[in-house]
């Protein structure tokens, strides 16, 4: 381990991120702000791209900051360089950050148009009140057989 990662207490082994699909309608961008009611979720856009990053420790680490597996992690691992990562300053630049459920709204509201996106979430929530009274239909029916 080199003398930097000693020093930075171990920033990269403690979250992961992933990249997502971008979303383009009501439902997706639901999806999304349904993942940031979540404790140490944020999403971002970068050059156009979607990920989605969860602070959360890897189980590999030890108290000491340093990976009980070295020798067999990852090769995710073994590609990230010390000498551009998290602590050192690489390029982690992003077009936007989401990191909560109302920032995301904002920006679906922004990107759909305030009145696609009321008119889309009333038509999401009709479809569903539909889809429920038809099951509780069915479900009586099923009782009285
Ligand atoms: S690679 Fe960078 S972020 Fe990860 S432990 Fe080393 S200095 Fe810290
Ligand atoms: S496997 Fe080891 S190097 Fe990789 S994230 Fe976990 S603790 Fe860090």
């Amino acid at each position: 381990m080199s003398k930097t990662c000693r020093e930075c207490g171990a920033k990269c082994c403690k979250y992961f991120c992933f990249e997502i699909d971008e979303p383009d309608t009501f439902e997706e961008f639901e999806d999304i702000r349904w993942y940031l009611c979540h404790e140490g979720v944020t999403v971002h856009i970068d050059e156009g791209d979607w990920y989605m990053s969860i602070d959360n420790k890897c189980k590999m680490l030890a108290d000491d900051n340093t990976c009980t597996i070295y020798a067999t992690h990852p090769l995710i691992c073994s590609k990230y360089d010390p000498k551009s990562c998290d602590h050192t300053g690489g390029d982690y630049g992003y077009d936007a950050l989401f990191r909560t459920p109302e920032e995301l709204e904002a920006y679906a509201r922004k990107t759909l148009g305030p009145a696609a996106y009321k008119r889309a979430r009333a038509k999401a929530l009709a479809k569903l009140k539909k889809r429920q009274e038809k099951k509780n239909r069915s479900r009586k029916n099923h009782r009285k057989k």
